[in-house]
């Protein structure tokens, strides 16, 4: 039921551990900091990391009779989340389907929840193009999606990786709304000073390459990464941090 929801952005990676969950959840909740109405669709079912970034683990989903009704993150309602994780009993449990169960379920996710009003709804969608991706692609031609949002690292290896996704998104028609290069040096967290401990530029060189804009590269923060499992939004928390800043321009762009 999307037909109450402005904008889709689904959110890709050509691998996994670029951080592409923590992209989703963080501009989740910065669109949320700037008083839209967000959900948050996590269609990662072998990975399903969006309730623990969350801090939504053990949370349950029900049916009412308008469809599943998603796990709201506050009172406000503001950020409204549904993640395959909260049908499984642990965190540990494996989900072990073939394609077409898999498919099945997508298809459910972008049809049977009830979102209520939402000006954007955030996919985080599993690394590289697979079934899931394809099912998402299949259901998008009766939605109009705004297009996708690339997570890259500066290395090349995730840039090789990530090429396929643009060819994807190229074959399937799916604008290319950026690219976000996210790991983009370190910031050391007693003097504040970002080190490029990675090759620099690859976020920007893609952009080129694919004629799409850069949105945004974030750093290496340690504390990104002790927000992650607590739910809260750096741009709330650390407001003048450089991810907080990078997150507040990337909004503005999308
Ligand atoms: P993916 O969804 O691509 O598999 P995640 O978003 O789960 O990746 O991120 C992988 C790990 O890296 C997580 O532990 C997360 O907290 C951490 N992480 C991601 N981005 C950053 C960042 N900019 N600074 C610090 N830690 C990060």
């Amino acid at each position: 039921m999307l037909e109450h929801v402005k904008h889709v952005i689904l959110v890709l990676s050509g691998k996994g551990g670029v951080g592409k969950s923590t992209v989703s959840s963080q501009l989740a909740l910065t669109l949320k900091e700037n008083g839209f109405k967000v959900g948050l669709l996590d269609i990662d079912l072998c990975g399903p990391s969006i309730p623990y970034l969350l801090n939504l683990e053990g949370k349950d989903v029900h049916q009412s009779t308008e469809g599943w009704v998603p796990i709201y993150t506050d009172s406000s309602k503001s950020l409204a989340v549904m993640s395959i994780g909260f049908l499984l009993k642990s965190r540990n449990d494996a989900v072990i389907w073939r394609g077409p169960k898999k498919t099945a379920m997508i298809k459910q996710f972008l049809t049977d929840v009830h979102w209520e009003d939402l000006d954007y709804l955030i996919i985080d969608t599993p690394p590289g193009t697979s079934d899931e991706h394809i099912t998402v692609m299949e259901c998008m031609r009766e939605v109009k999606c705004d297009g996708a949002i690339i997570v890259t690292t500066p290395q090349e290896v995730a840039l090789e990786d990530v090429r396929k996704e643009v060819t994807f998104c190229k074959k399937t028609n799916i604008p290319i709304i950026g690219i976000v290069e996210n790991m983009s040096g370190f910031v050391c967290p007693n003097c504040r000073e970002c080190t490029n401990i990675f090759s620099s530029g690859g976020g920007k060189a893609l952009a080129e390459l694919v004629k799409s804009q850069l949105l945004g590269t974030l750093p290496i923060d340690p504390r990104v990464g002790v927000l992650a499992g607590t739910g809260r939004a750096v741009i709330k928390e650390i407001p003048d941090c450089t991810t907080a800043l990078v997150f507040k321009e990337i909004v503005e762009q999308i």
